[in-house]
């Protein structure tokens, strides 16, 4: 079973990656269990086709500790399990310390095992916000829960300045702990130079540029639906993209230890690329 963390920008994409990516691995016949890390609870809205689901925090907090794992995990698009988090009433509470009680819940009511072999899980994906891993937000990897990591960035400056910031975090785990970046996944924003941008910071982390997903309406037009693009729309080309990045990791076999960059040399690089052609 290998577990997967997304991390990035709240915003950039994570959520809408981490659905069309594990609907790829789904289609693939890969046994998939999807954790929403985020407060705001959407995680899985693409592959439930919008059934709100309530979430791990929310359930115990009404139910108290005694609850049947069917009431948190529910089956969604290619019998992927999907649970929500949640996080703490806002302003009160620590959301990373929220995760870590939705994942320990989880252990103890057995959503990670199986009866058969058939159903073992090949993946467990966190689609966890992290525009500030150094918090509660990196209880994923701190507490060894994920073991590989992919951060969804952009050509934009802030989106790359998460990312390193991420990189970072994951860093300091690393050097402790088994947690390893597995990639950058670009989610486009039709930047110039995008790509070779985008390729040059992940080789500066040590990583690679695992795959560039176009910017694509066929996305918005598959949210209305309430789905996922791959579901909505198996024919269109940005299927297709998603397919890409899901083949990508399941074969992926660069897992390093990133080295993030300092402000100056992140400013160097957004300078080179910015710039050309220009
Ligand atoms: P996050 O989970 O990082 O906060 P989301 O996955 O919710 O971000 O994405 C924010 C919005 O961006 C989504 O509502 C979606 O419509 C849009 N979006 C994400 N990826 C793409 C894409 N490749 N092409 C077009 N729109 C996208
Ligand atoms: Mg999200």
């Amino acid at each position: 079973m290998r577990q997967v963390a997304i991390y990035g920008k709240g915003g950039i994409g994570k959520s809408t990656t981490t659905q069309n990516l594990t609907a790829g691995l789904a289609e693939m016949g890969k046994k998939i269990m999807v954790v929403g890390c985020d407060p705001k609870a959407d995680s899985t809205r693409l592959l439930l086709g919008g059934l709100a689901q309530k979430t791990v925090l929310d359930t115990l907090r009404d139910e108290g500790e005694d609850i049947e794992l069917d009431a948190i995990l529910k089956p969604g698009y290619g019998d992927i399990r999907c649970v929500e988090s949640g996080g703490p009433e806002p302003g009160v509470g620590c959301a990373g310390r929220g995760i870590i009680t939705s994942i320990n819940m989880l252990e103890n009511l057995g959503a990670y095992e199986a009866d058969t072999k058939e159903e073992e899980l090949d993946y467990v994906f966190y689609d966890v916000l992290g525009d500030v891993v150094c918090g509660g937000f990196a209880m994923p990897i701190r507490e060894g829960k994920a073991q590989e990591i992919y951060i969804v960035a952009s050509g934009e400056m802030m989106a790359l300045y998460a990312a390193n910031n991420i990189a970072k975090g994951i860093q300091k785990y690393a050097n402790t702990g088994g947690v390893r970046l597995g990639g950058i996944i670009c989610n486009s924003r039709k930047v110039d130079n995008e790509r070779e941008l985008l390729e040059a910071f992940a080789k500066e982390l040590g990583s690679q540029l695992i795959h560039f997903v176009p910017r694509d309406n066929q996305v918005q037009k598959a949210e209305i639906h309430k789905q996922t693009v791959i579901e909505f729309s198996p024919e269109e080309a940005q299927a297709d993209e998603y397919r890409t990045l899901a083949k990508a990791i399941d074969n992926n076999k660069l897992f390093v230890i990133p080295k993030p960059m300092a402000q100056d040399r992140l400013e160097e690089i957004l300078m080179e690329f910015g710039l050309m052609d220009i």
